[in-house]
């Protein structure tokens, strides 16, 4: 189940940090984004004492290039990873509520936790993901966001080979802001769910 947002617009919230506008191409194969192409965003946060939010790494990445990101994990810790995630949220009755409560306003969707069902604002670190269709999000199972507690209880479902392939995969992708990742750096990889 899922419903295409009718405004031809990526919201802002996925827009690409470095440069202010939607994310172009994926970074995997470097296609370029045209009308229909079928690709997902992934945004990380993390939030500072003086409350300022940085991004530390922001990338999409097509549809068809998807199983090759997830292929760098073992069968076993993608299986892990379906099961606990299955385990904590029923995606079509999310689904539901979500569109009942809030439509197109996809701030709402992303606002908290999907698990937890924390407030970003009270969370120091955390990711959003979004699918998206040429500039048109797609309302399925995405978007929403992910609190980094969340996010490490996957990471240790993950094998040591497992993580270790999903952190070679960090070096490809974009930190708008170099200095950040000295600044914080993180062993959490990217992970699709
Ligand atoms: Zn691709």
């Amino acid at each position: 189940m899922f419903i295409l947002d009718p405004n031809d617009e990526v919201p802002k919230s996925f827009h690409a940090d470095l440069t202010g506008a939607p994310m172009t191409n994926c970074v995997l194969c470097n296609c370029e984004f045209e009308e229909f192409t079928d690709y997902l965003v992934e945004k990380s946060f993390k939030r500072v004492n003086s409350g300022v939010v940085h991004t530390l790494f922001e990338y999409a990445i097509c549809l068809e290039c998807v199983p090759t990101m997830q292929g760098r994990m073992s069968k076993e810790s993608q299986e892990n990873i379906t099961k606990y995630f299955e385990s904590k949220v029923d995606i079509s009755s999310r689904f539901s509520q979500q569109f009942e409560e809030n439509q197109f306003n996809t701030d709402k969707w992303i606002n908290h936790c999907l698990i937890t069902k924390k407030p970003t604002d009270e969370l120091q670190e955390f990711q959003i993901y979004g699918q998206f269709k040429g500039n048109r999000l797609v309302y399925g199972a995405f978007p929403y966001a992910i609190s980094g507690q969340i996010l490490d209880e996957m990471i240790g479902l993950l094998s040591a080979k497992s993580l270790e392939e999903m952190n070679g995969f960090k070096d490809q992708i974009i930190s708008p802001d170099p200095t950040l990742k000295e600044l914080f750096p993180t062993n959490r990889p990217p992970i699709l769910i």
